[in-house]
């Protein structure tokens, strides 16, 4: 098995995979940058910590989230703590 899971906090740079941290290739239809194999995953309705929906939202450093309380929040946090909810939305 390849060792994966390079995770960067901090860090977000427009050209990794927002969920593996390979290289992107394109961007899902969120906008966020992806690499191949996630290319068709785009992200269920994720909550902040506080407990109220986020939204996604592409900066010029990579995907976030804003909520509505706490305001702009860490893309990777905010996955940590979903859990990474991935859908896959290949059925199109
Ligand atoms: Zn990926
Ligand atoms: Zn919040």
């Amino acid at each position: 098995m390849a060792f994966r899971g390079k995770k960067v906090y901090g860090e977000s740079r427009q050209n990794v995979c927002a969920f593996c941290g390979d290289t992107s290739t394109t961007n899902n239809s969120q906008g966020v940058p992806v690499c191949n194999v996630h290319k068709t995953q785009e992200l269920l309705d994720l909550k902040c910590i506080c407990g109220d929906w986020v939204d996604i939202k592409i900066g010029k450093y990579g995907p976030f989230f804003i909520c509505m309380k706490c305001g702009p929040q860490n893309f990777n946090k905010i996955l940590d703590l979903n859990g990474y909810p991935l859908k896959s939305i290949d059925s199109l």
